[in-house]
């Protein structure tokens, strides 16, 4: 099983095209509908009493165990943000914290030996507290924001102690390192304590740095792109999902797991929330697995 703790929200998002209001999200909602595509998921989060049935019910669609949700009086968590013409920069609009003031997860007994952890992104602080109820788990992986790194810096550094594996946008990565190279960036990162570094570069993909090797991958080209909230958070959860699936983390399988990360990402992107990563079925990803795969193979260059 793997273990995810993160936000559940109602996004309030404007694009330049498009708007929409009360869109479920948060970072713990996009993991697990990817990585519930390709193992087993429990979910430890907070909602409020406001939190629609209807999206309620998806996490059971999936297969969620949602034994670590818990629901409690008071407003669930809302984030409003507006995006630039780019898509990739955007602007936050309102966070509104409302039941996430309070939380403080709490490890369901039957979790707690999961052997695959996915922090979303949440405090910092937040995360540690459900490593410090996790019985030696196999693999953590861990996601972060400009906020924490501007807010709970220490407690962040901490935590790159703990995890296996962190996941960090390009900017991310050069904001907690003060590196402009990314390579320089990622070790500085391994050199905190994680085996594998992965830096997303949006639309040019995301690179693995394990201090042995370094791995590069597109991401799936497209030509519509909706709305993005969501697809760090997706990459992640088809990462964390494929590892499980794969039986454990070898620099193979987080390397597949990019590969799958990213298409799956793809999709999200296609739609606001989770609407078309959830109608994507096995075969939608395999194509576009096997697209991907395709896009850097050349034949051997001999001079
Ligand atoms: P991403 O686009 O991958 O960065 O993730 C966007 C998701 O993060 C949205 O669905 C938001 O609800 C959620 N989010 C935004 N701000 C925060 C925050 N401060 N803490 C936790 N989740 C957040």
């Amino acid at each position: 099983m793997i273990l995810v703790v993160g936000s559940i929200a109602l996004d309030s998002i404007e694009t330049p095209h498009e708007r929409a209001e009360d869109v479920l999200g948060g970072s713990a909602t996009f993991i697990c509908a990817a990585a519930a595509k390709l193992a087993p998921v429990g979910l430890v989060g907070i909602v409020g009493e406001d939190f629609p049935e209807r999206y309620r019910r998806l996490f059971s669609d999936w297969g969620v165990d949602t034994a670590g949700l818990e629901v409690v009086p008071g407003r669930t968590f809302r984030w409003g943000g507006r995006y630039h013409s780019d898509m990739i920069h955007r602007d936050t609009l309102f966070t509104e914290l409302g039941v996430f003031e309070t939380f403080s997860p709490s490890v369901p007994e039957s979790f707690r030996r999961a052997p695959y952890v996915a922090l979303g992104n949440i405090h910092p602080d937040l995360q540690h507290h459900v490593l410090d109820q996790m019985e030696k788990p196999s693999w953590v992986v861990a996601d972060t924001m400009k906020l924490w790194i501007d807010i709970a810096r220490d407690s962040l550094e901490r935590l790159l102690g703990r995890v296996d594996a962190i996941v960090v946008n390009d900017e991310e990565a050069r904001q907690l390192t003060g590196q402009i190279s990314l390579n320089a960036a990622a070790a500085d990162l391994l050199a905190k304590g994680p085996s594998a570094v992965i830096i997303k570069r949006g639309e040019h993909g995301a690179s693995l740095h394990n201090g042995s090797s370094l791995f590069s991958s597109c991401a799936f080209p497209l030509h519509k792109v909706a709305d993005t909230t969501g697809a760090g958070d997706t990459f992640l959860g088809g990462l964390v999902g494929w590892v499980a699936r794969s039986g454990g983390a070898t620099a193979e399988s987080i390397k597949q797991g990019i590969q799958i990360g990213s298409c799956l990402a793809s999709f999200t992107v296609e739609s606001f929330g989770v609407e078309r990563l959830c109608s994507a079925g096995q075969g939608d990803l395999e194509e576009r697995v096997s697209v991907l795969n395709s896009l850097s193979r050349v034949a051997e260059i001999a001079f």
